[in-house]
């Protein structure tokens, strides 16, 4: 949520804050704004609305100067309006300053500087900290830096900033806590950004601030870190293998789309050096350097949201039919605040692509306070999940930019259930016989992926006759139950069609009501022990006269019959099921969406790395 970005260098910081906006566009897209230091000047500008805007609204502007900060905005306080936008600047905008986070006691801060003379121009949170800064600064007669500390000491919430001052083209000053920030460290010219896409054109050499550190970043030297308490830090520099080509579009019209024909590889790459070449055995350092804590395990608690959530409940499935160790799937957000039983022998499995989400953030704490032993799944290398866990897996998919997860939920998918297998190995829940047919299996999945992919046109135009609707139904019954609600998210995500996903047998309890010529059913019915079951199930929508989208397994010629459309998938186990019944949906979904002209990669009111809670 909310992408900023500085720069301070020999070279034209606009073109470069630009540019860097524009990846980081998926991190909020409502308005955008850019601080630029030139000489003795500050030069502001900013506006709602997209990268794009911005630029065009710079266009015959002076936009001169070697330093500047920059910020794409996805509202938490404050509609999306010029005014809103980042930068915000001091009472003598003297100071300006981009925020990614909230600052939650901001009402207090506010009414105490509006009483000592303050002029609020904004609805936001954020510019308490521009105002505040200054307000200290003036009081107390002190350096940016010292009052940026003690400005800091006095905020309670999660916040990733960047400040400039006038008169000061020298030095920029970031600081985080709760929120993702990286500096990025090349020839003479330093980075500022929310991640690493906007820098890695430039330099791969990064450094990733802690909680509650303040980088100086001057012009000529190398930044200096302390914490908002003043105690100095040295920082290592991280060496990324993030390339460029990975952050653009590859010939694809949408990042989604061209993620979603990146999983066959996606998946080889997760599973690469984790599953030896004859499929012998599965081998996660993480699991192997802690395999009697999973061992013991009397219950595994899995942490997450979104579709990281859907992902979690196939790893309740896996882990449970596999390793007999009971799991419990919770939201983070509710995790977090409904003081939970935990126990000391607790295994509890962080889930995030982004690795900074807010919630999941705080129940990791929680968990980790409670003695729990904290085992996080995330995509993003370096990311606070990764830092904050006791050890992990990484999905290794490579930067995810579509706002709808589609890539790295497969690779959440395809960890745990390398995860789930070589636990039960370790415990001896699973016969030698079964482990190594599934391993045989799984080594097979992203070819099968790839046969899914080639149904891409008959999808395509299968979207184009469901676009009339406003409401789908996604049924699924064992492992595809989540995948039923996956989809259905997929296409609330980015179509803004309305669609709830069921356990198929439920549908009867109360959904069944809504089902009528005009109802859409996609039911997942791929040949599996669920089956006869779901056959039936369908069959009760057909007889309400819903339209039926199956979802089955190769050469079912008996759906033929039953359903209005059918889309085949390769048979596999039961339990990698989910690894294939998810991908016609994401191409459903990503067709009906372009069908309906929706911004697929920046969907309206969505981000992507939900940092605040
Ligand atoms: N709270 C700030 C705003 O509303 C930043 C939001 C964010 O980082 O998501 O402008």
């Amino acid at each position: 949520m909310c992408g900023i970005v500085g720069y301070i260098g020999c070279r034209d910081a606009f073109p470069i804050l630009i540019k860097g906006l524009y990846h980081l566009e998926y991190r909020g897209y409502d308005s955008a704004g850019v601080a630029l230091a030139n000489g003795g000047e500050m030069n502001i500008y900013k506006t709602k609305g997209r990268v794009s805007e911005l630029e065009a609204f710079c266009k015959n502007r002076d936009v001169s100067g070697t330093a500047g900060i920059a910020h794409t905005r996805w509202a938490t306080h404050g509609e999306p309006n010029n005014i809103n936008a980042h930068p915000h600047y001091s009472e003598s905008k003297n100071i300006a300053l981009i925020h990614n986070g909230i600052i939650e006691n901001y009402v207090v801060i506010k009414d105490r500087l509006i009483q000592n003379g303050c002029h609020f121009q904004s609805d936001t949170d954020t510019e308490v900290l521009a105002q505040l800064i200054e307000y200290i600064k003036e009081l107390n007669n002190i350096d940016l830096c010292a009052a940026v500390q003690l400005a800091l000491g006095q905020v309670i919430g999660a916040y990733a900033i960047a400040v400039m001052e006038k008169g000061r083209p020298d030095r920029l000053i970031a600081a985080r806590k709760s929120s993702p920030l990286a500096l990025g460290v090349g020839e003479d010219e330093f980075f500022i950004a929310s991640d690493a896409s906007p820098i890695i054109e430039y330099t791969n050499k990064v450094i990733y601030l802690e909680d509650e550190e303040i980088a100086v970043v001057y012009r000529h030297e190398a930044p200096k870190i302390v914490t908002i308490g003043n105690i100095e830090k040295t920082r290592e520099i991280i060496q990324l293998e993030i390339s460029l080509s990975q952050l653009e579009k590859g010939g694809y019209p949408h990042f989604m789309l061209k993620e979603i024909f990146d999983q066959p590889r996606t998946l080889r790459d997760c599973m690469r050096g984790r599953i030896d070449a004859d499929c012998k055995q599965v081998v996660l350092s993480g699991i192997r350097d802690h395999k009697e804590r999973f061992c013991n395990a009397k219950r595994i608690i899995i942490l997450a949201c979104g579709t990281s959530w859907h992902a979690g409940l196939i790893g309740e499935y896996l882990l449970e039919e596999f390793c007999r160790i009971p799991v419990e799937v919770e939201y983070s957000s509710e995790f977090r605040y409904r003081n939970p039983v935990m126990y000391p022998d607790d295994v509890v499995i962080a889930i995030s692509q982004s690795g900074e989400t807010a919630d999941t953030l705080a129940a990791i704490d929680l968990a980790r306070r409670a003695g729990a032993f904290v085992y996080g799944i995330c995509n993003v290398v370096g990311s606070s999940i990764a830092r904050n866990t006791h050890s992990g897996s990484y999905t290794h998919v490579g930067p995810e930019i579509g706002v709808a997860s589609t890539k790295a939920f497969t690779a959440q998918l395809m960890t745990l259930a390398m995860m789930s297998l070589c636990i039960a190995r370790e415990k001896k829940t699973i016969s030698e016989e079964r482990f190594l047919r599934l391993l045989e299996e799984l080594n097979r999945i992203p070819d099968k992926v790839e046969r899914i992919l080639r149904a891409d046109e008959s999808i395509k135009n299968l979207a184009g006759i469901f676009t009339y609707a406003h409401n789908f139904i996604y049924l699924g019954r064992g492992y595809n139950y989540p995948i039923a609600m996956e989809g259905a998210l997929k296409l609330k995500e980015i179509s803004y069609i309305h669609a709830e996903g069921y356990p198929a047998a439920e549908m009867k309890h109360g959904p069944i009501a809504l089902i009528d010529s005009e109802m859409p059913v996609v039911a997942i019915a791929t040949d599996n022990e669920m089956y006869e079951k779901v056959i039936s199930n369908i069959q009760e929508v057909k007889a309400r006269n819903g339209r039926i989208i199956a979802i089955v397994s190769e050469n079912d010629a008996a759906m033929k019959d039953i359903a209005d459309y059918v889309i085949e998938i390769p048979a596999t186990e039961d339990c990698f099921d989910p690894l294939l019944t998810v991908i016609p949906l994401q191409l459903l979904s990503y067709h009906i969406a372009v069908t309906k002209r929706r911004d697929v990669d920046r969907p309206r009111n969505l981000a992507k790395s939900v940092t605040v809670e």
